[in-house]
């Protein structure tokens, strides 16, 4: 069973309780991005089984009428078996979209599988003509080229900062030069993209930046900021712009739940209190 207290970042165990929570952010017109947890799966039954539930996921997204889509990590499909494991599990997941014209996004984990993850996206994206997203972090050094690679593509870019520790050979590793290449980023998009921009980040200088830009270019945008962070802000948002809360669930909750608490001394005195009841 679900911690109480991880109810704030986590959306239940099953996909029922995804959905419900996706019914209610609906009603606030927020849209909902539905993550099933897992990562890093060396067992092929764990990588077929998390496909075939995002199938039905996508089935169940369609027939109840939300607002809502998935986000995949490619090691969850396969990546960590193989390329060809990881497409295969993504053109069916893939396949079930189209079926049900249901929404692709696809997540970005650390630098050695970025090749891998944006060369299928490009192909799929390109087949498909739309209907998927990539993320691309700001600390990586090659995403000014990979920002210029995807500017004609159809589809969408979520450009978030980068979760991952990198080695400094191929990422910024100071906070304020991550900054420097979001805004720099950022620019670009909304200067050369003809829409499909999503600011990935809770940060609200890059949201205010994302806004001015868009004054600027009137290139159409969205905001996506996780559960549970920020969640005010997402509602306030969504008066104006498209905004899209990512929303983790499922058994594997608890690495997730941790790394929420520890990334900010505010979730960890949340914790706190709550463990200790005040
Ligand atoms: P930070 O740089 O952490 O903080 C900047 C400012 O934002 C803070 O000073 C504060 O004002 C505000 N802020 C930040 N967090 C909070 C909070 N908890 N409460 C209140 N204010 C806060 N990373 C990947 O590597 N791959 C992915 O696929 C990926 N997908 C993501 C999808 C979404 C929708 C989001 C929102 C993030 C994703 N990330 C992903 C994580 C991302 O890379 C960053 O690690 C994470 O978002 C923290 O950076 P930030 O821009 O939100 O703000």
């Amino acid at each position: 069973m679900i911690l109480p207290i991880a109810d704030r970042f986590v959306a239940g165990e099953s996909p029922a309780t995804a959905l419900d929570h996706a019914r209610r952010w609906n009603a606030k017109d927020v849209k909902v991005i539905l993550n099933l947890l897992g990562e890093h799966y060396d067992d092929a039954e764990d990588v077929a089984a998390d496909t075939e539930e995002y199938r039905t996921l996508l089935s169940d997204i369609a027939s109840a009428g939300l607002d809502a889509c998935i986000s995949v990590k490619p090691s969850q499909i396969g990546l960590d078996l193989g390329t060809e494991v990881f497409e295969e599990n993504l053109a069916s997941i893939v396949e079930a979209a189209d079926e049900e014209g249901e929404f692709v996004w696809v997540d970005m984990e650390d630098h050695t599988t970025t090749d891998a993850t944006l060369d299928a996206f490009e192909r799929f994206v390109t087949d498909r003509g739309g209907g998927m997203g990539v993320c691309l972090q700001a600390n990586l050094r090659r995403t000014k080229g990979d920002v210029e690679r995807f500017a004609d593509l159809p589809g969408k870019i979520r450009l978030v900062k980068g979760a991952y520790d990198e080695p400094e050979s191929v990422a910024y590793t100071e906070k304020e030069r991550v900054n420097t290449a979001y805004r720099e980023l950022l620019t670009t998009m909304f200067e050369t993209y003809e829409g499909g921009i999503a600011i990935g980040s809770h940060d609200p200088a890059m949201v205010d930046l994302g806004r001015d830009l868009h004054e600027q270019w009137g290139t159409p945008f969205e905001v996506q900021m996780l559960m549970g962070v920020r969640e005010d802000a997402q509602v306030e948002l969504a008066r104006e712009y498209e905004v899209w809360q990512y929303t983790p669930y499922g058994s594997r909750w608890a690495s997730y739940f941790y790394r929420r608490v520890m990334e900010r001394k505010g979730n960890a005195l949340f914790a706190a209190r709550a463990i200790i009841g005040r």
